[in-house]
């Protein structure tokens, strides 16, 4: 962990007192080797130390500082090894009213110390201590179990808001909040390059929110100081997008007479939302400065395409292109599509996935494929983030393209980026991310848009479906194969939890049975049932995550070819697989898939001209978020009005990856909740002239 706004505090730790080597070893776990590291571990929270609360007014489970003479010691337990002590009232210990049976009890409390023997001498009858903790009320006494026993004068610990850090192993809250203290001390007089830009948003100098987010004086600062920490983050952010703008390069002379010649030579006219959509990429790819764009379209729309014309646009100006995919499925499947539509132009198609390497059809050794790569052989070469190793490199990448952006993290493509400035980036989603949060994260973005579909194509017909009433759904779905479809089976597991005894007959999936239905939430107790009971007469096979890349492969070809019928399948087949001939999808378990989980499901079929069916089959009894999603489902089949609905439910936070990526420059701002603030960093670098650093501070 760096620290971000703070990293002129170079010290070590060992330079505050109280943190010796052992204290630094243990701060080092937290990633903070230096005072500006430790200064930016920020709490989650904060505790009301100011006030001591009389044991009589004592509420159930809330954190409380309390002070009380040490009227008993009890040990107990095996070996007597445990200590309860009884905690009275100061003023009641000292007159001996606790002690005397004749009188009222005055309000008493015990704090329970399992194994911590050494706390018996500062527990010792008699001694008055401070102690934080939540007492819970046992019988007629409250106790506690968890303390914090609070030393006279210690500053960091008591008599003010404390705060309250993420928990990590084997360092003591106490010990951690000492050390912040003495590091905020030395936080006076230190400026950093956004105090001005916080001054004029009336917010407190980042040194001062910093402090007062650790330590604030009460708990009204606390949100002026997150604001101008954000706010902090967010402009160092915004200024390291900036710099990191790519070179200018030569203008590319290609004119896009490859891709068109592709283009003219394929059984269907581009859409005009592909035709527009290519028309844009392609002025893109000209321009001297190197552009990021946001290809969006719906599942189905057909961007695969798009994309591998504007792959075609750029090996005509001799360049190469990293083709990157989330799946080694869907790696495979674009290397076909490829093959079929690049190849016959002259262009050299390749692979490369964790599992192997290809070079047209053929497969090769790794080693081959990356040294033809680096002399410039290949011109496309498609793989999962295999392809982001550091030995994969190209004699003249132009053009990296991410299909199912959504599903790979922002640092990633830095990775990418900072490696090969020079290449312009084409990131494909069914997801729409609003334009203004993607440029907050990714910079500066442009945006196409496909809009249609390929003519001819049907919504597909949703049904939901109880899973009680599974027979209707395999009465309908046989039909459908019967008439020549094929269809998809989808489980939320590959196997099941517990095994049942070797031998054990499968389970058939039937209506009124706990056990079936359960049975039914594993692909593979599932296929064994379609295969053995429901659908003998269909061929079918079973693809999922735990397989081999090879028998992945063949079983996603011998669907695609009709050797199947039947696919049962975990959610490997949810992004971006194409079979024109599947007509229907059931997919078991459906109410606990995410809305963009179901609409790529549901998009895998319908993608030719006949009518598809998708049949979501959901368990009782439903959460309400499961019925939401599932009826959303069932209302729309615009991937756009889904997308928002989800936006809704999730928070597009997580939808651009954000949570995946770590993000870890953004400790305090929170997007997308801090958007605004975002926009308005975005903003203020943007104006400020020069891209070498921050304006002076005003
Ligand atoms: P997605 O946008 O979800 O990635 P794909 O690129 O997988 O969609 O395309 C879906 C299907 O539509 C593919 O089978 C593709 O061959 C077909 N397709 C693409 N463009 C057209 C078109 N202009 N006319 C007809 N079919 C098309
Ligand atoms: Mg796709």
């Amino acid at each position: 962990m760096m620290a971000v706004l703070l990293q002129q505090l170079t010290q070590g730790v060992t330079s505050l007192p109280g943190v010796g080597p052992a204290g630094a070893r243990r701060l080092a776990a937290l990633g903070a080797a230096t005072v500006g590291e430790l200064l930016e571990h920020f709490p989650r929270a904060y505790e009301d130390r100011r006030r001591i609360t009389p044991l009589a007014a004592l509420v159930e489970g809330q954190p409380a500082v309390v002070r009380g003479a040490i009227a008993a010691q009890h040990w107990f337990g095996p070996r007597a090894r445990h200590l309860r002590v009884t905690l009275t009232e100061v003023g009641a210990a000292r007159t001996g009213r606790a002690a005397d049976p004749a009188r009222p009890r005055a309000p008493s409390a015990a704090l329970l110390c399992f194994g911590r023997r050494y706390l018996a001498r500062s527990l010792a009858v008699g001694t008055v201590v401070t102690v934080a903790a939540a007492f819970h009320r046992r019988g007629a006494e409250w106790e506690a179990a968890g303390f914090e026993l609070l030393p006279a004068g210690d500053r960091a610990n008591a008599g003010r808001i404390i705060p309250i850090y993420p928990l990590s192993e084997g360092i003591r809250p106490a010990m951690l909040r000492r050390a912040m203290l003495a590091a905020c001390e030395g936080l006076a007089g230190v400026a950093t390059p956004w105090d001005g830009y916080c001054r004029r948003h009336a917010l407190p100098p980042v040194a001062e929110a910093v402090r007062t987010l650790h330590f604030p004086a009460c708990t009204g600062a606390i949100e002026r100081a997150r604001t101008a920490v954000a706010y902090a983050e967010l402009l160092q952010l915004q200024l390291a997008l900036r710099r990191r703008r790519p070179p200018r390069r030569p203008e590319r002379r290609a004119r896009g007479a490859l891709p068109a010649r592709i283009a003219a030579r394929l059984q269907f006219a581009l859409t005009r939302g592909q035709d527009q959509a290519l028309r844009e990429i392609g002025n893109g790819l000209r321009a001297a400065l190197p552009c990021a764009r946001l290809l969006q379209g719906d599942v189905g729309c057909g961007k695969t395409l798009v994309a591998l014309l504007a792959a075609a646009w750029v090996v005509e100006a001799r360049e190469q292109v990293a083709f990157i995919v989330p799946t080694e499925l869907l790696a495979r499947q674009h290397l076909s599509s490829a093959c079929r539509i690049l190849a016959p132009a002259g262009i050299e198609v390749a692979l490369l996935t964790g599992a192997g390497a290809a070079r047209g059809g053929q497969s090769v050794a790794r080693g081959e494929l990356l040294a033809g790569l680096r002399r410039g052989e290949v011109d496309v070469l498609f793989g999962t983030h295999a392809l982001l190793q550091d030995e994969v490199v190209f004699a003249r990448l132009g053009l990296v393209v991410v299909d199912e952006q959504h599903r790979f993290g922002v640092l990633q493509r830095r990775h990418l980026l900072q490696r090969e400035a020079r290449a312009d980036l084409l990131l494909m989603t069914a997801t729409p991310i609003p334009r203004s949060l993607a440029m907050t994260v990714y910079g500066d973005l442009e945006r196409t848009v496909i809009r249609e579909l390929p003519p001819g194509r049907l919504p597909v017909r949703t049904h939901l479906v109880r899973r009680a009433n599974i027979g209707k759904v395999y009465h309908r779905v046989r039909a459908e194969l019967a008439a020549g479809g094929q269809v998809y089976v989808v489980a939320p597991r590959i196997g099941a939890p517990a095994q049942p005894a070797v031998g054990a007959p499968a389970p058939v999936p039937d209506a009124d049975d706990a056990d079936d239905a359960a049975a039914a939430d594993n692909a593979e107790s599932l296929f064994a049932a379609l295969h053995d009971e429901v659908y003998p007469e269909f061929p079918s096979g079973l693809i999922h995550g735990a397989m081999n890349e090879l028998d992945k492969h063949a079983a996603m070809e011998a669907f695609r070819c009709g050797a199947l019928s039947i696919l049962v399948a975990t959610t490997v087949v949810e992004v971006g697989v194409d079979v024109a001939n599947a007509t229907g999808i059931v997919v078991f378990g459906a109410e606990r898939f995410g809305l963009a989980t179901l609409h790529q499901l549901r998009g895998r079929v319908g993608r030719g001209a006949r009518q598809g069916y998708a049949y979501l089959v959901y368990g009782e009894p439903l959460s309400e978020a499961g019925a939401k999603r599932l009826r959303a489902m069932k209302e729309s089949s615009d991937g756009f009005e889904i997308a928002e609905r989800d936006l809704g439910q999730r928070g597009p936070g997580q939808l651009l990856g954000l949570r995946q990526a770590g993000l870890p420059e953004l400790r305090v701002a929170e997007l997308p909740r801090d958007l605004p603030l975002a926009l308005r960093a975005r903003a203020q670098i943007a104006g400020a002239a020069p891209a070498a650093g921050p304006a002076p501070c005003a």
